[in-house]
């Protein structure tokens, strides 16, 4: 069927309806009334950040020889947090309105009214100032001049350590996944006898206390990051800042499947820089509210190390046997956020299709690689042992990928609803099936449908697949 497109660019409401309505994501503690912020994946959203991580975890630990992978703790001793700068750097700027209550950070509230950047280098007094000059009123209840001025409020989530409260110590949840690597530095390089420059990967959980948590999952005060800290000479992070940036831009683009036209690479001006890096880029994506941050690579010079070996005590200096020298290593970060990138990956994939008898239907475009489901098996009719035929080729197609059996409704609504969760493939079993083993193949996008063998269904599909 000829089709046309008719939606440029899906808007975020349509993408939060698909995801509940498709189980992708739902709200968090919905039963309880719901708990702000907080979310949780359904059975399709659990496959679509497994198959991201595995992805993610190939490209940047198998295929290279020169990176490792870990998983630290996600408590860690509370000087870890000292040295890193977080206690006395990790906090936004907020304020409150007296008359409704409500919290607001301060640079996000300035820069969109004035412009992206216009608060770099502001003093709390000079945005406090600037918000009562303007008479800006409360977003959420309209007053005017009802702000408390600016102040710093910590991200990082408090809780205790230790089984009586007279013992417990007071400590932090992460608020990155990077620190366990930076303290697990000395431990890897000395098991793997690995030579500099190497990396260190890690999929973990990460908290901050964000006053702003907004845009669905693009900021939660819970989520998902996959961080890598490559350890290199000094002088050398330069040649390896400018590898990581292409190789991440192509791992999105070759890999995850994002339109190029959809991210773009934006370099963080001097004034911008966080106080441990020497140079910044992120890739962004363009989100159905605007463009934003997905990727942050961070050239982080020997600060952690250094800050590390202050704190703890412990040398952390890497020796070159071979040309008898002892250092700091310098850090190149590829910082990415899993749920980030699975909000850009659906609205990427995200189509409304106007079909030529007039239908619409709602289609993502996943990566065959990041689909949840990759084949959708449906016999046309229960009885006359269509759906006996449907089963046998479930179970051995369901050996190699993630199959959806379905035998329930008019055979076109069972194709929309694969659709709707990007299934790349389905099957159908009908009569001519059990006169010549036969089936109908039907590709999502094109939506064309094929005659293939049952007996060439594996090879067609590891060649498609
Ligand atoms: P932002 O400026 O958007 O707050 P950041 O620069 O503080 O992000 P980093 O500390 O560089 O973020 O973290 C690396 C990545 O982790 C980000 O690029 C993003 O993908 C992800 N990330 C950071 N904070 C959040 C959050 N609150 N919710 C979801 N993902 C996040």
């Amino acid at each position: 069927m000829a089709k046309e497109n008719i939606k440029e660019d899906s808007s975020l409401k349509q993408i939060v309806s698909l995801a509940k309505r498709r189980g992708f994501v739902f709200g968090g503690s919905e039963i309880y009334g719901g708990l702000s912020n907080t979310f949780d994946y359904g059975p399709q959203g659990i496959e679509i950040l497994l198959n991201l991580k595995k992805l993610w975890w190939q490209y940047f630990v198998h295929k290279r020889d020169d990176v490792l992978g870990l998983d630290s703790s996600i408590l860690l001793h509370p000087k870890v947090w000292e040295a890193s700068g977080h206690v006395s750097n990790f906090n936004d700027p907020l304020m409150d309105c007296k008359s409704c209550r409500s919290r607001f950070r301060v640079d996000k509230f300035l820069e969109d009214k004035k412009g992206e950047n216009f608060c770099v280098g502001k003093s709390l007094d000079e945005m406090t100032q600037i918000i009562l000059e303007e008479n800006y009123k409360c977003p959420n209840c309209g007053s005017e001049k009802t702000f408390t001025p600016a102040r710093q409020f910590n991200l990082m989530f408090k809780t205790s350590h230790g089984a009586s409260e007279e013992d417990a110590t007071e400590i932090y949840l992460r608020p990155e996944t990077a620190q366990g690597i930076f303290i697990n530095f000395k431990n890897v390089s000395q098991i793997s006898r690995r030579k500099i420059p190497f990396g260190i990967a890690q999929i973990g959980k990460s908290f901050r206390n964000e006053i702003m948590a907004r845009q669905f999952i693009f900021r939660t005060r819970e989520f998902e990051q996959m961080e890598m800290e490559f350890f290199c000479e000094p002088g050398t992070q330069g040649k390896w800042f400018s590898h990581w940036v292409d190789y991440c831009m192509t791992w999105l683009i070759n890999v995850v499947g994002l339109k190029p036209d959809s991210i773009r690479i934006r370099d963080h001006d001097p004034e911008e820089l966080s106080h441990y890096s020497d140079k910044t880029s992120d890739i962004e994506f363009k989100y159905p509210f605007g463009w934003g941050e997905l990727w942050g690579i961070a050239s982080r010079t020997d600060f952690d190390l250094t800050q590390h070996e202050k704190f703890s005590g412990e040398d952390l200096k890497y020796i070159d046997q071979e040309n008898k020298k002892k250092f700091l290593p310098y850090v190149v970060e590829p910082a990415l956020g899993l749920n980030r990138l699975f909000l850009a990956v659906l609205a990427d994939a995200y189509e409304e299709e106007k079909l030529e008898d007039g239908d619409i239907r709602t289609v993502l475009h996943l990566h065959p690689k990041v689909a949840p489901v990759k084949i959708g098996i449906f016999p046309l009719m229960k009885k006359d042992g269509l759906a006996e035929k449907a089963k046998e080729i479930y179970d051995s197609l369901s050996e190699h990928w993630y199959c959806e059996y379905d035998e329930g409704g008019a055979i076109g609504k069972r194709y929309r609803r694969q659709d709707e969760i990007g299934t790349p493939f389905c099957i159908t079993i009908d009569y001519n099936t059990m006169e010549d083993n036969t089936v109908t193949v039907r590709e999502r996008d094109t939506m064309n449908q094929d005659r293939i063998p049952v007996t060439s269904l594996k090879s067609y599909f590891i060649e498609k697949l």
